[in-house]
């Protein structure tokens, strides 16, 4: 009867995916592209006319909220051009309608002129600000990439299940100020006995690239632990196993996280950071790598890295960690470099093959909510 079952689940997704393949001339791509850039114009709107509720004064230091008001210009006429586009091609008029029905409601509620105000930096918010700016920009870094080196040329843009992924996407993102409150207060609060201020300063006198060194290894050493101690545990594994449910490889896949995995990951991960003090230039470049390379490891890009993939994590490196092929389970644990695989016999990377089919063995429920609450139900 299972089996039953997942053959009409498969047979659907194929149905899925021809039903959002995108063709040109079609009037689709500027549909899909005009409500997603109307979408982004309304809620950049909101970040301007609720900023104490909905923009974190972390990121906020960060980005100059005038000069972002000239990309908002951008992206709210870019909607336009895409509507007009879609409603000359004709067959997606609708998609046309709801951006500029996005779009107007944006220019009504005072556009991309609204005044830029200060907030409180101690205010817990929403980061919708961190989530729109780093969807536009993921969306058209990866997107790019995957049409011109994908791995898997035939699968479609709005894979099946995109829809979840976009969800934990939007979670993750909006949630990231109290992530980071829970994260500074483990490590603070627990970890503080073990700042040593010598060390502190000795690390911030060695050069920034040394510096980078030394948090890229640090890191991926307490994250290959984190991640092995969550396959290897039973308990852990129901909440790791929501990560393995992905079965179609792309940029999105990797949000696909529980709630208390991406705690505990971001938790674990600020810890060498908060006891080596590097640099706050070595911190930043850090945070840009490691967020950038969590997103492309899951990507649909074959890239060839040359020499580098012995150096650095690849996309063909993790997507053997999420294959179902035997002989890769419960391998390639690590996050930034392959070392720690290789020093504790975790280390599997066929030369030319990529794998066959990813997921896990025993399917989990396909739903936000279903996932949320499955590593919590009693397993028969
Ligand atoms: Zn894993
Ligand atoms: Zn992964």
């Amino acid at each position: 009867m299972s089996e039953l079952k997942d053959y009409q689940y498969q047979a659907r997704q194929i149905e899925d995916m021809t039903q959002h393949m995108f063709r040109f001339g079609e009037g689709k791509i500027s549909g899909y592209a005009a409500v997603f850039l109307g979408c982004i114009s309304f809620l950049g709107v909101l970040c301007y006319q609720f900023p104490s509720y909905l923009t974190t004064a972390d990121l906020r230091a960060a980005y100059d909220g005038v000069a972002l008001q000239t990309l908002l210009k951008w992206v709210m006429w870019g909607t336009l051009l895409f509507a007009l586009l879609t409603f000359m091609l004709g067959n997606y008029r609708r998609l046309g309608a709801i951006s500029v029905l996005l779009v107007l409601a944006g220019f009504a509620m005072g556009g991309y002129t609204l005044p830029v105000s200060e907030i409180e930096s101690n205010n817990l918010t929403l980061g919708l600000d961190w989530l729109l700016l780093t969807l536009l920009g993921s969306v058209c870094i990866f997107t790019f990439l995957e049409k011109i080196i994908p791995k898997y040329r035939e699968q479609a843009v709005l894979r099946p299940e995109w829809q979840i992924d976009l969800l934990y996407f939007c979670v993750n993102h909006l949630l990231i100020a109290v992530l980071l409150l829970i994260s500074n207060h483990f490590v603070s609060s627990i970890f503080g006995w073990a700042i040593n201020n010598d060390l502190q300063q000795t690390i911030q006198s060695m050069p920034l690239w040394l510096q980078v060194i030394l948090l890229i290894i640090s890191a991926d050493f307490v994250l290959y632990w984190a991640h092995r101690t969550f396959h290897e545990r039973p308990v852990l594994w129901r909440f790791h196993a929501v990560h393995h449910s992905v079965e179609h490889m792309d940029w999105l896949a990797g949000s696909r996280n529980h709630i208390v995995q991406t705690i505990v990951d971001r938790s674990l991960a600020m810890l060498p950071l908060y006891l080596l003090g590097t640099s706050k230039a070595a911190l930043d470049i850090y945070v840009v790598f490691a967020a950038f390379q969590a997103v492309l490891v899951h990507a649909n890009v074959a890239i060839p890295f040359g020499p580098l993939k012995y150096l650095l994590v690849t996309p063909q490196y993790h997507h053997w960690h999420h294959s179902t092929d035997k002989p890769a389970i419960d391998t390639n644990y690590a996050a930034h470099t392959p070392l720690f695989d290789r020093l504790f016999n975790t280390y599997h990377m066929p030369r030319r093959h990529w794998p066959k089919e990813y997921g896990t063995t025993k399917r989990l429920p396909r739903s936000f909510l279903k996932q949320l609450i499955y590593p919590f139900k009693r397993s028969k």
